[in-house]
C-alpha cells in the first residue's frame, strides 16, 4: 500500500468493507505485535504509531460483523462492555492513575483506518480538548 502521509489520510484512504483488516493477521500472530493483554475474547497491543507515551489497541478476536462500533447490533453488547473493562484493567496495568483517554474512531469523518472495531487507550501525557 502507498506511503501515507497522515492517519487522517490513511483513514480517507480506508474503503469501509468487511474484508480481513491486519488485525486478522495480529491476532493469528502472523504478524508481529507487543501484546500488553490477552485472553479468550479480547487482545490488547501497542499501536505502530503512538500518539502519547501509552497507546493500546483493544481489539475482539472475533470480528464477528462489528467492522465499526456504527455496525453495533444487540449481540456485540457483551463483547463492547468487556473492551471498555479490559481498557480499563490495562489503564491500571500501564500506571496510568492520572487519567488517560479512550478513542473509538468510526468511518472516514472519524478517521477510522482499519475497519475492525478497535478501542484506542491514550495516555502519559497531558490530553486536549477539543480532539482534532
Ligand atoms: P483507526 O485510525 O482508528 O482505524 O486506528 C487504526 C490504528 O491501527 C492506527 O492508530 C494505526 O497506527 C494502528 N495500526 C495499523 N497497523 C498496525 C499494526 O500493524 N500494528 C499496530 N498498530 C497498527
Amino acid at each position: 500500500s502507498p506511503v501515507m502521509a497522515s492517519e487522517k489520510e490513511a483513514a480517507l484512504a480506508a474503503t469501509p468493507s468487511d474484508s480481513p483488516t491486519i488485525f486478522d493477521k495480529i491476532i493469528s500472530k502472523e504478524i508481529p505485535s507487543t501484546v500488553v493483554f490477552e485472553d479468550d475474547k479480547v487482545l490488547a497491543f501497542r499501536d505502530v504509531t503512538p500518539q502519547g507515551p501509552v497507546h493500546i489497541l483493544l481489539i475482539p478476536k472475533v470480528r464477528d460483523g462489528l467492522t465499526g462500533l456504527s455496525k453495533a447490533e444487540e449481540r456485540h453488547i457483551d463483547i463492547l462492555g468487556r473492551l471498555l473493562y479490559t481498557a480499563k484493567l490495562v489503564a491500571k496495568q500501564e500506571g496510568l492513575d492520572e487519567g488517560f483517554r479512550i478513542v473509538i474512531n468510526d468511518g472516514p469523518q472519524g478517521c477510522q483506518s482499519v475497519y475492525h472495531i478497535h478501542v484506542h487507550l491514550i495516555g502519559g501525557r497531558q490530553m486536549n480538548w477539543p480532539p482534532g
